[in-house]
């Protein structure tokens, strides 16, 4: 019987019907033979991670497939930055940042344009010029990570009730930094939210005086001359992954979040990088699970290419990702099926590929391939075939029910082994001991 179950995650994979390809989505659109053999080989359905209609990001879609509650959820602020290894303290705030071009209009600070282009030494220099700030008892750092996005970590009696600065829209003003309505009378809260808005309009005026934006007012260049912020989080205190489903997991994948989200939830964490080949990548990904497969019960193998296709606002851009994939997972098909596992392909939320939203909140394709696994009528992989499956709709942590269940580590309802009630078998008991 498989013991290990390696989960191929293809990133913002679902979309919407396009009339530019014929009224299909992406996935329909494309060719993609070997994610149709495992869809005519296994079991089908559609996949929520939440519930029906959410637009979800990954983090929060990850974090239901693993099986926690979106009340033990800390925040993508606290994931990042744990993942970019800057260690947030527990009772730390830490937040998504990143740099913008911003215009003064009236007394509204007008968001131009996200991440202008930039030299990596100016990205550098801005960085440090807006890397430490002091308001009564809140100290705040800003920690670039890549490119013009970084991290802002509050440090005090702070709170991440806070809202988003940024408007996330063009030709919109940045918002303002206010507490959630729910933690109105936190003083934590308050405080947080007008020591953020201090520092933002201070770094608004350290990087507006800077020598490299009058060099680039000069060149006709968009000024660099705001951070926006959002999703502060921090860290809280939850079961972990093995204790919870009584496997060891692995994450393969390529961002930062990921990364944290394995530390988080007590996963371990193999950091691949991304090339322009997402179909090597995801080849590579899958040798590499292949490998560690007697070592781990569940492995996460991620993708993020459709989501960034998705966000390109051009549904071919897509086409082209997932056939690529396809491709990859062509190169590895042959020993994938021949090894004792179960293989699950699904994604964590849709993207769609037109249209002003980010993600949105269409079901996801779902397949699974193994020892003993029914097989369906389904012979294509896409979000209208899949929905003719023998497993119909499933929901946030059915997923990891299902996996113990095909690994045959479901506990039978009702046995108790241990004091906890957990949902794996057999559970981590002590032998009866003579007196
Ligand atoms: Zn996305």
């Amino acid at each position: 019987m498989p013991r290990c179950c390696i989960l191929v995650l293809l990133d913002g994979l679902g979309d919407r019907a396009y009339a530019s390809l014929q009224g299909k989505t992406p996935l329909q659109a494309a060719a993609t033979p070997h994610l149709d053999r495992l869809a005519s080989m296994g079991s089908n359905g559609l996949f929520q991670a939440i519930r029906p209609g959410l637009a979800l990001p990954s983090e929060n879609a990850h974090f239901a497939m693993f099986g926690f509650e979106q009340a033990e959820f800390p925040g993508r602020g606290y994931l990042e930055a744990a993942g970019a290894g800057l260690a947030p303290g527990r009772e730390d705030v830490a937040l998504l940042a990143h740099f913008v071009s911003l215009k003064r209009q009236g007394n509204t600070l007008q968001l131009i344009r996200h991440r202008p282009k930039a030299e990596v030494d100016e990205q550098e220099a801005l960085a440090r010029l807006v890397a430490s700030y002091i308001k009564g008892e809140i100290a705040v750092r800003y920690d670039r990570t890549h490119g013009l996005d970084g991290i802002v970590t509050m440090k005090g009696a702070v709170s991440p009730a806070i809202t988003d600065s940024d408007p996330l829209e063009t030709a919109t003003p940045l918002v303002e930094v206010e507490p959630w309505q729910d933690a109105g009378g936190d003083a934590s809260a308050r405080e947080t939210a007008a020591a953020l808005k201090a520092y933002l309009v201070w770094c608004h005026e350290q990087l507006a005086a800077h020598p490299i934006n009058t060099k680039r007012r000069k060149r006709g260049e968009p000024e660099i001359n705001g951070v926006v912020t959002q999703r502060a989080g921090r860290w809280r205190q939850v079961d972990s992954f093995s204790k919870r489903w009584g496997m060891q997991g692995l994450s393969i994948s390529s961002g930062l979040m990921y990364w944290g989200l394995a530390s988080f939830i007590g996963m371990d964490s193999e950091k691949v990088p991304d090339t322009a080949d997402p179909g090597h990548d995801l080849a590579e990904r899958l040798r590499l699970a292949r490998r560690k497969a007697a070592d781990y019960e569940f492995i996460h193998v991620h993708s993020k290419a459709p989501d960034v296709a998705g966000h390109s606002k051009d549904p071919f851009n897509k086409v082209a990702a997932i056939e690529s994939l396809d491709r990859g997972l062509g190169k590895v098909i042959e020993e994938l099926l021949a090894d004792e596992i179960v293989l699950v392909v699904t994604a964590d939320h849709s993207t769609p590929s037109s249209g002003p939203l980010v993600h949105s909140g269409e079901a996801v394709p779902f397949t699974v391939v193994g020892e003993g696994i029914r097989r369906d009528n389904v012979f294509l992989f896409d979000e209208v075939s899949c929905a003719g499956g023998a497993l119909g709709m499933l929901q946030g942590s059915d997923l990891m029910y299902l996996v113990l269940n095909w690994l045959d580590r479901a506990k039978l309802q009702g046995l108790m082994d241990t004091p906890r009630n957990q949902p794996f078998w057999p559970g981590s008991r002590r032998p009866l001991l003579l007196d």
